[in-house]
């Protein structure tokens, strides 16, 4: 990699692997379920491409579900020692040298790695991480879960507590942010990603949180179009994505 650009390696759903010049972050990964049929990945390949005998490798865990954490991760610590993993107080793994837990507004540094971890609208947490001068925001479950069968009151609660979050991440510079569009959560499915590039403003968002259902980015992609951040569009796992820093 060059300076200032990353590669972004979109693994399924809410996990992605970032390679910046000197850096490799990865955020979430999972496999997808076999009887998904999503072709493209699989842990082997993740492990001999990203992991295997390289330096400065990263893993995030934003929390403790089985749609964001893999417990195998922790077998990628015991074959690469100078790997750390980074992950939210509900993620049930044993602290170490290279091993850390953090609760929402701490911070860690690194060598030349610094971590600040916010809070979700769910389980665990979410990260935002400064390296090789370029910045990234990934959400975890931070979310406006705007579901249809909520009560008004609660709906009301659900707002609030995302805008709440999404107020103390607003002054940061971010160059890319991952933030769920859920197509569960129905024709709510944008409410999250709009507010945050409205608020935060990221040079680039990545959809995620979507499982299978790729085409939600480029309908998200669509309603966002007057947006000041860019919007990736993806199409399938293992799809990689080009950003440089302006
Ligand atoms: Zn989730």
């Amino acid at each position: 990699m060059k300076p200032f650009t990353a590669q972004i390696t979109h693994v399924y759903h809410s996990g992605f692997i970032i390679e910046t010049v000197n850096h490799t972050l990865i955020f979430d990964c999972i496999e997808p379920d076999k009887s998904l049929n999503v072709t493209g990945f699989n842990q082997r390949d993740i492990y001999r491409k990203w992991i295997n005998s390289r330096n400065n490798v990263f893993v995030f865990v934003t929390h403790h579900h089985q749609d964001h954490f893999m417990p195998s991760v922790l077998d990628w610590n015991a074959s690469n020692p100078s790997l750390h993993i980074i992950a939210g107080y509900d993620v049930p793994i044993k602290p170490s040298q290279n091993c850390h837990l953090m609760n929402p507004s701490e911070k860690l540094k690194i060598n030349e790695v610094s971590i600040e971890a916010f809070g979700s609208t769910d389980d665990g947490v979410s990260f935002y991480v400064q390296v090789d001068n370029m910045s990234f925001f990934h959400s975890g479950d931070l979310n406006w879960w705007h579901w249809n069968e909520f009560t008004s009151q609660q709906l009301e609660q659900e707002e609030l507590d995302f805008k709440n979050e999404i107020q103390q991440i607003s002054s940061k510079i971010i160059d890319v942010a991952f933030v769920p569009v859920d197509p569960r959560l129905e024709e709510h499915y944008y409410l999250a990603g709009e507010y945050f590039v409205e608020t935060c403003k990221p040079s680039l968002m990545v959809p995620m949180h979507f499982g299978i259902h790729f085409d939600i980015t480029q309908q998200f992609s669509n309603k966002l179009s007057h947006a000041s951040s860019s919007i990736a569009v993806l199409e399938n796992s293992g799809q990689q994505i080009q950003y440089v820093k302006k």
